[in-house]
């Protein structure tokens, strides 16, 4: 089964639906940040939650930053998505272990702990739009809906699942954003049995049908069902060398100064793990050019 999005509407428009199914992309990330179970769990989580927000609210070429910054041992966990289905993520602290709940559940809630949901939305080159909210269980499907609730005013179900095997690599991923926009009250308590029903986001049926037979599924029976073909959703870092000199530039001279005294720099991207080197004649152009900018 392929990483896609699809979208879904219902009820003249009045039942909005995205699904998403990123096995593949969260499998790359915990490869790539050799994370543990639990930080795998909310790693995964959190990309195919802001995937979803992402596919819920923007248009090319905006992107979104989701932070869920709690003081949980796992720190804070990032992910950002574009409206193009690209996605990427990195938690803090990727080696976190911690006991399985009772319900024989990886313990994410514990593993990211209380603190605050932040979402950012950045449009062209415009300073980013910044949201906050507090996290209500640091399960991140909860935190999410309540942020739409609470901060944006839209009553939202929010379902994420990353199931793991035994070995902690990852055998599906998957997530679901329900809607119920104005006029459309009297559909939620049918929504909220629906998705109780189709059982945890993770579950290989669900994988099976992919994201959009999931929305076929969820919205049977409802009038006006429009599922739109879906879209490719892969894992996209948009670090470049380019970006890193500019960081650098940002420096200022001074800055650069102690870097060019140290005989080189090394700039590690943290969503992809991709390092940009600097050497000394290099760090020395990099301090002209900020001169020249410091200067009126
Ligand atoms: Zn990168």
């Amino acid at each position: 089964m392929k990483d896609t999005l699809a979208r879904a509407t219902a009820e003249g428009g009045r039942i909005r639906a995205i699904a998403v199914v990123g096995t593949a992309l969260v499998e790359s990330a915990r490869r790539r940040h050799g994370t543990f179970p639990v930080a795998t769990a909310a790693l995964g989580r959190a990309m195919m939650g802001a995937a979803l927000l992402a596919a819920a609210s923007l248009k090319a070429p905006d992107r979104l930053t989701l932070r869920l910054l709690g003081d949980g041992p796992i720190g804070a966990v990032i992910a950002d998505a574009d409206a193009e289905g690209g996605v990427r993520g990195y938690v803090q602290n990727p080696h976190v272990a911690l006991p399985i709940k009772a319900n024989g559940k990886l313990d994410v809630g514990r593993a990211v702990g209380q603190g605050n949901i932040v979402l950012s939305r950045s449009m062209g080159d415009a300073q980013p739009y910044t949201t906050t909210a507090p996290l209500v269980s640091g399960e991140i499907g909860d935190d999410i809906a309540s942020y739409l609730l609470t901060s944006e005013q839209v009553p939202s179900a929010v379902a994420l699942g990353v199931l793991l095997r035994r070995t902690g690599t990852v055998q599906s991923a998957g997530g679901l954003l329900l809607q119920v926009l104005p006029g459309g009250e009297e559909f939620a308590q049918e929504l909220a049995e629906r998705v109780e029903a189709l059982g945890p986001i993770s579950s290989r049926a669900v994988h099976v049908a992919g994201s959009d037979g999931l929305l076929h599924d969820l919205l049977q029976g409802f009038s006006d069902v429009r599922v739109a073909p879906p879209d490719p959703l892969s894992l996209r870092c948009t670090c470049s060398r380019g970006r890193a000199s500019r960081s650098l530039l940002l420096l200022g001279p001074e800055a650069l100064g102690e870097l060019i005294d140290d005989g080189s720099a090394e700039l590690r991207c943290h969503f992809c793990g991709r390092t940009y080197r600097y050497g000394q004649a290099q760090l020395e152009r990099l301090r002209a050019d900020a001169k020249k900018a410091v200067r009126p």
